[in-house]
């Protein structure tokens, strides 16, 4: 499945068909994550941006469990590879709302940003942010997700 990350960036376009092939898919992109690098992630509740992050925390070599930061909108993890920044942007009322979290030295920093719901946020987001978007398709069952990958 990760075969198609190789190589160019361009656009990608995956299909996993459980949990664990989502967690898998975060956790190889956590793997060759680079420091300065902002992930967008995107799709609606319950799509499985919580289950990407927590393989691609995984990928990053981080011990600690990662959970949804939604009553703190970033929750920082120092044990990994690289400094890790997660940030759930669901319940923010308005943008400036970053400001005062100081979102630029996360952004623009040295660790890697992973941002769920970043559509919310979208005119702060760097412009060579990868973007990552997962969609269910009932039609292909309850567990099928399509997930678009921009890089
Ligand atoms: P979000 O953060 O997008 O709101 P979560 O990651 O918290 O969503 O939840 C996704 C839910 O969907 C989990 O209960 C997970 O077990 C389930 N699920 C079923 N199939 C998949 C799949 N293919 N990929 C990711 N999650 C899946
Ligand atoms: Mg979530």
């Amino acid at each position: 499945m990760t075969d198609y990350l190789k190589g160019h960036p361009g656009s990608r376009i995956l299909e996993t068909r459980s949990h664990q092939e989502t967690y898998e898919l975060g956790r190889f992109m956590g793997e060759k994550a680079a420091a300065g690098q902002v992930y967008c992630l995107d799709g609606d509740l319950g799509a499985g941006k919580t289950v990407f992050a927590q393989g691609f925390a995984a990928g990053l070599g981080i011990a600690e469990p990662v959970n949804s930061p939604t009553f703190t909108i970033i929750q920082q993890y120092e044990g990994g590879r690289l400094p890790f920044y997660h940030f759930d942007v669901y319940r923010i009322g308005d943008v400036e709302e970053m400001d005062e979290v100081g979102y630029e030295d996360y952004f623009y920093g040295d660790g890697v940003c992973l941002i769920e719901w970043s559509e919310l946020i979208r005119e702060i987001l760097p412009e060579e942010a990868v973007r990552v978007k997962i969609e269910k398709n009932l039609d292909k069952g309850l567990d099928y997700r399509k997930i678009s990958i921009e890089m």
